[in-house]
């Protein structure tokens, strides 16, 4: 299908992108890699009547350091967060969850910050970025705010992201020599999770000292497994302490019933695969 008619702008500053997104009112949209609004448009589930181009805006896009966070630009590509030296050394989850997300072309066009904005509960990154304590930082005619992790995503689709906002970078806290990995079920290759699970941990003489662990499509925002956070804490990294601890990954979670699971079993996928993700981690 073809989308409705539109405007379109492409600035080239940050500022200039929040303006004409101000000047646009509701009815403005922005534009990043158009990987999931573009399918949106052409089904004409949204016919917003100004589209913000950000890939001109190059202040949005790249990787730095800032003290003991790292800063990756929302207009950063999952194939250059992938390719990064920097998210590979303080957000190694972050990278692995992003060589999940989709296939080799869609990552050089769809962007981290896109990713999270779009708050696709199903979607791989937001919960790694759950997991990570990750903060957006967001721009609007008012200036800049910064929203943890846990109260960006408020419902299927739907962010803090005011109307006339623009998310612009994400702080991810360095955790340099933590373990991570992220484990995914998915009906075929180069798909969205059917359940995943985004796991770091860190380990102090032989136990499991500290744990974060962000569950995908187990519920209308990512979930942060806090139950299996508290009881991994304390315990020997092996396999067995981690499986009797991983009992409690789906406390507190309202996950959906849909033609690949119903809730049921996306709790089973989610004890099962916390246990698979966090001994992966630790090498048990
Ligand atoms: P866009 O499509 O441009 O925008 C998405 C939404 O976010 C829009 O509403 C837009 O207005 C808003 N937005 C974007 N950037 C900003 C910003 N900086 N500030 C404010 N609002 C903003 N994802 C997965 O997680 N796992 C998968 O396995 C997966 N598989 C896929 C398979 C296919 C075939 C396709 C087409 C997509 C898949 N995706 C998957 C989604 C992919 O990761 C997209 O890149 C991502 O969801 C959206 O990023 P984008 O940069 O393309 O954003």
């Amino acid at each position: 299908m073809i989308p409705a008619a539109f405007d379109y702008v492409a600035p080239t500053t940050l500022d200039e992108a929040v303006r004409a997104l101000a000047e646009a009112g509701e009815d403005g949209k922005v534009l990043a890699g158009g990987q999931s609004l573009l399918p949106v448009l052409r089904m004409r589930l949204a016919a917003p009547s100004k589209l913000i181009d950000l890939n001109k805006v190059a202040e949005l896009r790249g990787v730095r350091e800032d003290g003991d966070a790292i800063v990756i630009g929302a207009m950063t590509t999952h194939y250059d967060v992938l390719r990064d030296s920097l998210v590979a050394e303080h957000a190694a989850l972050l990278a692995e969850a992003t060589g999940t997300v989709a296939d080799p072309q869609i990552r050089h066009r769809g962007t981290f910050g896109g990713s999270l904005a779009h708050a696709d509960p199903a979607a791989d990154l937001p919960a790694a970025a759950t997991a990570m304590d990750a903060e957006m930082v967001i721009a609007g005619p008012g200036g800049r705010r910064t929203v943890p992790v846990g109260e960006f995503f408020v419902d299927f689709f739907t962010t803090a992201l005011g109307p006339d906002e623009v998310l612009c970078e994400i702080r991810v806290p360095k955790r340099t020599g933590w373990h991570a990995h992220y484990e995914k079920f998915n009906r075929v290759a180069q798909a969205w999770p059917i359940v995943a699970v985004a796991a770091t941990v860190r380990v102090d003489g032989g136990s499991i000292a500290e744990a974060r662990v962000g569950l995908a499509n187990m519920g209308p925002t990512p979930v942060r497994a806090t139950g299996v956070e508290q009881a991994l804490v304390g315990q020997p990294a092996t396999a067995e302490a981690i499986k009797a601890a991983a009992e409690h990954a789906a406390e507190g979670t309202n996950p959906p019933a849909d033609g690949n699971a119903d809730a049921e079993f996306r709790q089973h996928l989610a004890r099962v695969l916390t246990s698979r993700a966090v001994s992966a981690a630790v090498g048990a």
